[in-house]
């Protein structure tokens, strides 16, 4: 089963896709840690993305597609993934699309979280990631032991370039304007589940993903 997780960054994406990973056992694929990896690895890729992505910035669709076509090529997307982070633009859906299809494969289900946009923000603001081993934290909802250390390995904790406040609002606009005509594409061809989830509404993500798990199983 190929599943899409739409969402505005915040929205409770990776936290799903890691549940979803581990009770589906299907593969689970971020282009945003990839990118992310490359990036501590200094590799080309990551050198080239580095500069969109500090700005909050979509890295071109080009580079994206091709190194998810890449990711593809592995045996362990053989049964299905949850892509997190992917599609972003209705052109990598397209080409997902195209991706799936030459390998008899389709994108089955779209999983959509709407949060309010200002609990994202509020979230962004209190979140720390280890310099070291790159586990997130929440001050709010899992603080580390020790102040700016993390639990695992005793990194030291920082606030990631593009979850500083004035980044994360471009972010919402990016997402606005470029990602948010995913849930139409999607919607169009029947394969949107939609889930409100968030403070104001009541539901934290590991609830969302109940609920969606209960109806992925009929
Ligand atoms: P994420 O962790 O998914 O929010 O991704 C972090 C950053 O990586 C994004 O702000 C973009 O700069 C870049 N990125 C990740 N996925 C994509 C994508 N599908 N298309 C373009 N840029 C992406």
């Amino acid at each position: 089963m190929n599943i899409v997780l739409l969402g505005a960054p915040g929205s409770g994406k990776g936290t799903a896709a890691k549940r979803l990973r581990e009770d589906l056992k299907i593969a689970h694929v971020s282009t945003g840690d990839i990118f992310r990896e490359n990036l501590k690895n200094e590799t080309e890729l990551g050198k080239q993305a580095k500069v969109y992505m500090d700005k909050g910035e979509l890295v071109p669709d080009e580079i994206t597609v091709n190194m998810l076509a890449e990711r593809l090529k592995s045996d362990d997307t053989k049964n299905g993934v949850i892509f997190d982070g992917f599609p972003r633009t209705i052109n990598q859906a397209e080409s997902l699309d195209k991706m799936l299809e030459e390998k008899g494969l389709k994108v089955d289900i779209a999983l959509d979280f709407e949060v309010p946009f200002e609990e994202i923000i509020g979230r962004m603001a209190n979140r720390r990631t280890c310099k070291e081993c790159g586990i997130p934290y929440s001050l709010t909802f899992n603080p580390p032991k020790a102040e700016g250390k993390c639990d695992e390995c005793g990194g030291t904790l920082i606030q990631r370039e593009d979850e500083k406040p004035e980044v994360v609002e471009k972010r919402l606009a990016i997402y606005k304007e470029q990602s948010e005509p995913l849930i139409e594409y999607y919607g169009k061809q029947d394969k949107l589940y939609k889930a409100q989830a968030g403070d104001a509404v009541g539901k934290n993500t590991h609830q969302v993903v109940d609920e969606f798990e209960e109806f992925l199983n009929g």
